[in-house]
Order: C-alpha cells, then structure tokens, then sequence
C-alpha cells in the first residue's frame, strides 16, 4: 500500500510567451508599489528593461547576482533595497538572481516574483543555498519561496546553446532524483517524468535551432516541472557530488551536474527500478545511465570533469567529503564506490 506525504505550492505560476508583460499587474496584485529588479551585471539590459515595463512601481535596479549567493553581494543589495525603500524584489535572471531574491526575502520578508531565463529551477523551491568565504550552506526555509513565478518563453532565446544544454540537463537531474526520492511523492513522480519527457524532446531541437519557440516552450515546461518536484521532495547522492565540487573546487553548476549524472545513475540503478524504468521511456536505450551519458555528449555537454577544472587530485577528496556527511541516498554510499565513479566522472569515461 502506497504511504506519502504530498506538500502543495505556494507559488502562483504564469506561464507562456511575452508573459513579462504581466510583471506590473502581478506585483499589483501582490500590493506591492516599489519593486526592486535584480539581475546579473551581464543582463542589467534586460533589467532595464524590468525597470521600465514597472513604471512608477520600480525603486530601482541591482545588478550585482553573481554565482553562489555570496553572503555580501546579499549585504549590498539588502542596503539597496532599503535605501530606496523597496517593497518586493523582481528578480530577472537564472539560479544565482534568483537565489539572491530568496536570499534578500530571508532576511527582510520582502515578497519575490521571479522572471527565470535558464533550466536551473530555484524559483519553484524553498532551498537558498549561500557562500560565506569558500563555504557554500543549503537550509530549506518555506518562506524565501516566490510568491509569484512568471515564465517568459521569449527570454530563454538569448540562452547560448551550450549554456541550454547544461542548463536543461541540470533540469533532468532534478527530475531522476525526483524518481527515487526518499520521501517519495507520486505527484512528483508524475511530474518528473513529465518534465524528463520534455527535456529529452526539447534540448536536441533548442542545440540545433536556439530561436524555436515551441521548443523553447517545451524546454521551459520541462524545467519548471523539475524545479517544481526539487522543491517538493529530497534529492541524493547526485545533488550532494555535486554540491560538493561546485563548493570545493568552484567548478561550474549547471556543467558539473552534467558530467556527473550518468555515473550516479549508474550507481543507482541496481536498486530503482521503477524510477529507471521510467527515465528509459523518457530517453530509450541501453541502460539509463548510458542513454544519459550518450544525451549529454549529443548535446555537446561537458562530460569530463577535468575539462571543469578538476584537478585529478581532488578525487580522493571529494569522495572523502561526499560520504562524510551521511547524505540519504537509495543506495548506501561507500567511499570506494564514491572515488570510482568520481574517477570516470573525472576522466569523461562511460559510466
Ligand atoms: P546563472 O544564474 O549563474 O546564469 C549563468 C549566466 O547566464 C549568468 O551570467 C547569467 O547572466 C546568464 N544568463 C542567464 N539567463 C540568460 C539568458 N536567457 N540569456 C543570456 N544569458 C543568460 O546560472 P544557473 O545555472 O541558472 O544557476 C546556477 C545557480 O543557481 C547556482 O548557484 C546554484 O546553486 C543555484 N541553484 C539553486 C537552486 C535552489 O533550489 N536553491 C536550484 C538550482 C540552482
């Protein structure tokens, strides 16, 4: 017999193309008079843009987001939310705006509307992930979620290809987790297997023809299903590697997540078999783990992590760090087993 518990969402969700268009009345409804946009220095255009669309409702713009959340980006962007007496925030951009946002709403409870332009998914969930120093901590605190989520198809076109497919992949590794989640939740079932549906369809089309929009769309709903089910239930091991080598070794998000997929995949497969079985109707061949691996590399992803910047020494490390911290996984993880398949990671070698 079926036993779960099922969270529902907080987060209105408006989705479809030009949609940014709505930002005014969405903050309207929400009461809010003096929004804040935020944005990496690379898309202050398009937070201009924010800006401009918000009329008098806009208090201003920062265009500080970088990587991570650090803790004093976060500092100078709460001052500059009070100096210019802010009453939410709008942040324009991919996992590191919209991780400033939650940052800024955990710290002041200034509501959050998000306008995401990558597969990263934080917008749909409760984690803020922060740096402090070289430390990187993750709490899941329901109050730093978005109130209100807008999905722009039109603002994914400028995603570089290559960005795209790490981006969409990062996506599909919240749906697998999603599969064999601990907490399992067969809404999020369903939606992981959705949004790997659409991620396997979408992310060839977007490689090949940036500008199509219905496979942008496709690619978007993909990632807003993924995000939605890391919101709603634990991930494992892959999410810790990963979060592990981002912190350790700076190495890129979204890129990291793609090299190291097929192998935990493989690691875990012995022991999912309801969850395998439906990532291989997603993406048919062989084995899961090698029609991800064989996705990624169609894609032209990084499937080495040394091409990161991993230096091979770190293996041992890493390993060592992974294991350390009794992470929940479906199956136990060992040292060794973590090392060997960090050690295919590393070298781009078939899981
Ligand atoms: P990102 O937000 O750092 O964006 C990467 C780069 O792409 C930036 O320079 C950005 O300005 C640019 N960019 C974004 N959208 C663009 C577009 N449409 N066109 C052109 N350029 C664009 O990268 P990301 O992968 O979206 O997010 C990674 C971060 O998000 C990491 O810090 C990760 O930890 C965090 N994250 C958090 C959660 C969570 O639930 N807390 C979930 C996923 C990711």
């Amino acid at each position: 017999m079926r036993t779960f518990v099922h969270r529902d969402q907080i987060t209105k969700v408006v989705f479809g193309s030009g949609t940014r268009a709505r930002i005014p009345e969405e903050a309207d409804a929400l009461g809010c008079r003096r929004v804040l946009v935020l944005s990496t220095p690379d898309q202050a255009d398009r937070a201009a843009e924010l800006r401009e669309l918000l009329g008098v409702a806009a208090a201003g713009v920062f265009t500080g987001a970088a990587p991570h959340t650090p803790v004093e980006v976060t500092g100078q962007a709460v001052a500059c939310a009070r100096s210019v007496a802010a009453d939410a925030v709008l942040s324009v951009g991919g996992g590191s705006t919209v991780g400033l946002g939650k940052a800024i709403t955990a710290r002041t409870r200034l509501p959050h509307l998000a306008l995401p332009t990558t597969y990263a998914g934080s917008e749909m969930t409760p984690i803020l992930g922060e740096t402090e120093g070289h430390r990187k901590t993750t709490r899941r605190l329901a109050a730093v979620r978005p109130r209100t989520v807008v999905y722009d198809v039109e603002l994914t076109h400028t995603l570089p290809a290559a960005v795209s497919a790490v981006s969409g992949i990062n996506a599909m590794a919240h749906a697998v987790e999603a599969l064999y989640a601990q907490d399992a939740d067969p809404v999020a079932f369903l939606l992981a297997g959705e949004s790997l549906d659409a991620l396997a369809r979408a992310l060839p089309l977007v490689s090949r023809r940036p500008d199509d929009p219905e496979a942008r769309a496709d690619a978007l709903y993909g990632a807003w299903l993924a995000g939605t089910c890391l919101g709603m239930v634990g991930m494992a091991l892959h999410h810790k590697v990963c979060h592990v080598l981002g912190g350790t070794f700076g190495l890129p998000h979204a890129e990291t997540h793609a090299a190291v997929l097929p192998h935990v995949v493989a690691h875990n497969a012995p022991v999912t078999g309801d969850a395998m079985a439906r990532v291989a109707r997603a993406l048919p061949g062989n084995d899961p783990a090698t029609a991800l691996f064989d996705f990624a590399g169609r894609l032209g992803a990084p499937r080495a992590l040394r091409d990161l910047g991993m230096p091979e020494s770190g293996i041992d490390r890493a390993a060592g760090l992974v294991v350390q911290d009794g992470y929940w996984n479906p199956r136990p993880v060992e040292r060794g087993a973590v090392t060997a398949l960090l050690t295919r990671a590393w070298a781009g070698e078939a899981p």
